[in-house]
């Protein structure tokens, strides 16, 4: 019968648990938050199969390595989602592709880690990505076996203990069996990451959390934590920075058996080892993009054969290599010193107060007075926006992504010229992230304008300057246009962003007292958005629509909501007479600029109006489904509006360079 006396002789495999018939062992708690074995002696039939399925009693003998490969995925999305370079997946689809089940470690709803299978591709986004937490086995040994019995094959992955005790727990090999460990440091305790969240969003509200965000590169990786999929607020903080993570990387919060690791130096009996090829750029400037590379350690033919399965970039090194890189395959991590201290008063002290007692963040060296200058006019990283990308809603779609990365990673990006209508933007011009440093009010007034803008054309824009920014491969000069579909860093700082983009109190007030009347009388609000005078024209007048055709839809709009009071919010840049309008409830702004126009349309319930970024920023920025109109037949139902949710994008999936009759109504 299986029995704890030092915790370092258990790694919490549960092999034993699950191994027993009787049901004698149940993995409980103790007060460091770690699963330990309790044994229920009334039930015990004293048979000595815990003890032999343990992989601590049993220790197997490092094994040879077959081969060392740096490989890493060519999709760069799935690189971005994964720690390392996303090798993991792969073989896991290699295995689902042929019918296969995979096991692995994903959070549960409380944000706990457990392990789980799947069968589908969709599931391994789950998987995917390291979760710092010992993840608990539960009954997927068992699972595990029924389909290898079954003749399915079956991908378990996990920490080396956690192979170990599967390897005991099955007590024969099976052909359709593969399992892949990662590379591990430690597993820090479950009750100090639930103290963590509980200390960092007492009110749960979590969408997305990642240990390892690569948004500044591979090795800087960072912890990021979205707190809810409404709100879209978002903290991302160095490692280095994050309280959890220190106690982590410190070794203050680790399981005893971490300490004296039993499957180190390829002792799990995997078949294939994963693992951050960290200094790879050293030996292979294939992998030098500081995106993520993976270290994979081949140990049995049947790893090698999966492998060879895979569409991976993958090269052959020396071992040496990878032992000088990955120490940790090889040695267990000692524990921090005061580590008892931390656990002790774990229950009664905030968590950020006991890292900063016993792993106080390194104070950076003193910067000398002229650095610090220096550095307070150009900051570590930084973007300049060179382009001129049109009217202002094309300029507000353009800098939207490249904000998103400043307020992500706490930069700056620099925009040479701006849009007349910024007057109207108080905080896009004073915020920490967003700086436009020519924009000059007295130069405005004294030269004008388009004068001054023009000046700053000819120094900055000039024929050569602009040769050099569309050429330079540095991404710091940004080509903001181009940007304009980029949806990589903004959807998680939307609150951030809202507030940028919000226009000058006055505009919202104006706009609000011109529309209280008629939210007072429950009036259902379309915003129409009127746009003629260059459509005209533009791709041969295809947008461009008499004022007949604008009525048409309105009053069709009248039938598709007909059990409501229906009022139209008019934005437009020409003089309309409300006459033209007879019958129809009309509401504009007096004086309008077309920052009051646009702020009016993201207050209304509704939008149409013919295609244009002006009404799609407006549908994105306030979340108002909208319709583009288009010549032909009318609106006939609500369906016909979806909300903006970025530059080509309707919630629904409607993609707009595609549009279909959907949201056109063609
Ligand atoms: C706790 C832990 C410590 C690690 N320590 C090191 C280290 O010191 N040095 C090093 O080079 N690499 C370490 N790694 C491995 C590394 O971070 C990557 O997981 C590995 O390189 C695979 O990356 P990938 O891009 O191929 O796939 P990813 O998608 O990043 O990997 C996902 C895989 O990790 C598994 N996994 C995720 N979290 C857990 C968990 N809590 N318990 C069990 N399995 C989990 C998933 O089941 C899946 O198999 C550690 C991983 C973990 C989970
Ligand atoms: S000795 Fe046998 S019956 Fe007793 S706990 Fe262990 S496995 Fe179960
Ligand atoms: S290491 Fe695994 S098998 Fe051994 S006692 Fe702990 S949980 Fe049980
Ligand atoms: S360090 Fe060893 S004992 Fe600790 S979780 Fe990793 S494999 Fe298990």
């Amino acid at each position: 019968m299986i029995e704890i006396k030092d915790k370092k002789d258990c790694c919490g495999c549960h092999a034993c648990a699950s191994i027993c018939a009787h049901h004698a062992i149940t993995m409980q708690a103790d007060a460091e938050g770690f699963l330990y074995p309790t044994v229920n002696k009334d039930a015990c039939t004293n048979c000595g199969l815990c003890e032999q399925a343990c992989p601590v009693i049993h220790q197997s003998s490092p094994r040879q390595t077959l081969k060392v490969y740096a490989a890493r995925s060519y999709d760069e999305d799935l690189r971005r989602q994964s720690s390392s370079g996303g090798i993991f997946t792969l073989l896991a689809e290699a295995v689902i592709r042929e019918g296969g089940v995979v096991f692995g470690a994903k959070f549960d709803e409380e944000w706990s880690v457990i392990h789980v299978w799947t069968e589908n591709i969709d599931g391994l986004a789950d998987f995917r990505g390291s979760k710092y937490v010992q993840s608990t086995i539960g009954d997927t040994y068992r699972e595990a076996k029924k389909f290898l019995q079954q003749g399915r094959k079956v991908l378990f992955t996990g920490t080396p203990c956690q192979i170990a005790g599967l390897k005991r727990f099955l007590r024969k090999d099976y052909d359709n069996l593969l399992t892949v460990d990662v590379v591990c440091h430690g597993v820090p305790s479950p009750f100090v990451w639930q103290k963590y969240l509980d200390e960092m969003c007492p009110n749960g509200k979590i969408a997305d959390i990642s240990f390892r965000d690569k948004t500044n590169g591979w090795s800087k990786y960072g912890f990021r934590l979205r707190f809810s999929a409404i709100k879209e607020s978002c903290l991302l903080q160095p490692s280095s920075e994050n309280v959890f993570m220190n106690s982590f990387l410190s070794r203050l919060s680790l399981r005893p058996s971490c300490h004296s690791c039993p499957c180190k130096g390829g002792r799990s009996g995997s078949d294939l080892s994963i693992a951050d090829f960290w200094g790879i750029e050293k030996y292979n400037s294939k992998f030098a993009d500081n995106k993520g590379t993976s270290a994979i350690l081949v140990h049995t033919n049947k790893g090698k054969e999966l492998l060879d399965k895979t569409d991976a970039l993958k090269e052959e090194h020396p071992l040496e290599q990878f032992k000088r890189e990955v120490t940790t395959y090889y040695r267990s991590v000692e524990a921090h010193p005061r580590r008892s201290e931390f656990f002790e008063r774990l229950d009664t002290t905030p968590l950020r107060e006991l890292v900063d007692d016993y792993a106080p963040k390194k104070k950076p060296a003193r910067k000398s007075l002229l650095k610090r200058i220096v550095h307070r006019i150009i900051p570590n990283d930084f973007r300049i926006i060179w382009d001129k990308p049109g009217q202002t809603c094309n300029r507000l779609w353009s800098y939207l992504d490249t904000i998103g990365w400043a307020i992500r990673t706490q930069n700056k990006v620099y925009v040479l010229f701006w849009d007349k209508d910024i007057k109207y933007f108080d905080h896009l011009r004073n915020n920490p992230y967003i700086k436009f440093p020519l924009y000059s009010k007295t130069l405005i007034k004294w030269l004008g304008d388009a004068r001054y803008q023009k000046f700053l054309t000819w120094i900055f824009a000039n024929r050569f300057l602009n040769r050099f920014y569309a050429r330079t491969t540095s991404e710091k000069f940004v080509y903001s246009w181009q940007q304009r579909a980029s949806k990589e860093y903004f959807p998680y700082v939307m609150d951030e962003i809202r507030k940028l983009y919000a226009p000058n109190q006055n505009i919202v007030a104006e706009v609000k007292s011109v529309m209280e009347r008629y939210r007072r009388e429950d009036y259902f609000i379309i915003g129409v958005h009127i746009r003629r005078g260059d459509y005209k024209t533009f791709e041969g007048g295809k947008y461009y629509f008499e004022l007949d055709e604008y009525k048409q839809h309105m009053q069709a709009l009248c039938e598709v909501y007909k059990d409501k009071k229906v009022c139209f919010a008019i934005s437009t840049n020409e003089k309309i007479d409300h006459g033209f309008f007879e019958g129809l409830e009309i509401c504009q702004t007096a004086n309008a600029t077309a920052i009051h126009d646009l702020y009016m349309l993201t207050q209304c319930d509704r939008i149409i109006g013919p295609l244009s970024t002006f009404s799609r920023w407006a549908s994105f920025y306030g979340k108002v489904p909208l319709c583009f109109i288009s010549k032909g037949n009318v609106i006939e139902t609500d369906e016909a509006f979806s909300v903006i949710t970025d530059f080509y994008h309707f919630a629904d999936g409607t993609e707009i360079v595609n549009l279909t009759d959907k949201h056109t109504h063609a």
